[in-house]
């Protein structure tokens, strides 16, 4: 999985709002947006700005002008977190201004993991960078009273001037599950990939809502996706998930009773199918949760001998 760092590197997530130095990298997204300041090298791996061309946004934490200055530059550099001995930043707009970044040589692209991701590392770091971003970015203002949120000094969170509002980084726990029976796998294809035969087959996968245990989620979405009754859990592992902002919890589970599919949700969902491990397509690899708990069931323990990343 992504997360698994190369060269047992450290992610270190505990926040210390230093200044950045030669070396450090910037993963700036789009002020709401998916696309990464970015280029691609010769061999499509990416490329991200020196956090140092970008230091003219950079303000002290405990500058007490530090929101006129933010309001005058169109928004201030911000600290991510460590991965190895690398500190990354990102940017925290002000408003819906969007400075000038072509300094950089660089431009906003598109980034997802139709990218290859290459340098491993890296990607990681964009990929989580874009889900604190998107949090900063979405958290401008104040859910309470509608006052500009300030950067706590200290901690990752965001705190209301006005009424004393404190808001700290949300995370969406989402299971995904994989149902077996019979020596075959419960898989779906959700609707608009009709078109891939099985190669455009994915996992049961919801969000969890409030009030509800992860089993209560794996039961509902299992029925609501597939008719069937879920029970016997395991734990397989989880993930953190930038894109979607989620913590994945990946969760394998028997069937109890009759093992013929009937679909609830017939919006979302285009079919669900036992797969043996023959018939699942070769396509999965170990990037995501999703595709490692796929291949996990075609090829057993081992199948991290079958990727070539
Ligand atoms: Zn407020």
């Amino acid at each position: 999985m992504i997360n698994n760092l190369k060269n047992n590197e450290r992610f270190t997530t505990e926040y210390k709002n230093v200044a950045p130095s030669k070396g450090d990298l910037a993963a700036i997204y789009e002020n709401n947006g998916r696309k990464l300041l970015m280029k691609l090298g010769e061999r499509g791996e990416l490329i991200l700005p020196e956090a140092v061309q970008f230091m003219d946004y950079w303000i002290e934490p405990d500058d007490p002008d530090a929101d006129a200055k933010a309001e005058e530059k169109g928004g201030r550099l911000i600290y991510l977190y460590t991965v190895g001995e690398i500190n990354y930043y990102t940017f925290f707009y002000y408003d819906s201004r969007r400075p000038d970044f072509s300094f950089t040589g660089m431009d906003f692209q598109p980034f997802n993991f139709d990218n290859r991701p290459e340098p491993w590392n890296e990607f990681f770091a964009a990929e989580t960078g874009m889900q604190v971003a998107n949090w900063y970015n979405d958290n401008k203002r104040c859910g309470r009273c509608g006052g500009r949120m300030h950067l706590h000094p200290k901690m990752r969170c965001l705190k209301c001037a006005d009424c004393g509002f404190m808001v700290f980084p949300r995370i969406n726990p989402t299971v995904i599950v994989a149902p077996i029976h019979d020596d075959k796998l419960l898989m779906i294809r959700y609707r608009g990939r009709e078109e891939d035969g099985y190669a455009g087959t994915a996992l049961i996968a919801g969000f969890m809502e409030i009030g509800e245990t992860v089993e209560d989620t794996v039961r509902r979405e299992v029925m609501e996706e597939s008719g069937l009754k879920a029970t016997d859990f395991r734990y397989y592992k989880s993930q953190p998930w930038g894109f979607g902002s989620n913590l994945l919890i990946g969760v394998i589970c028997d069937i109890e009773g009759s093992a013929e599919i009937h679909i609830n949700d017939t919006d979302e969902i285009a079919e669900a199918v036992w797969l043996s491990r023959d018939e699942i397509a070769d396509k999965y690899r170990g990037v995501s949760l999703t595709n490692e708990m796929i291949s996990w069931f075609k090829y057993g323990e081992n199948f991290a001998d079958y990727f070539e990343i």
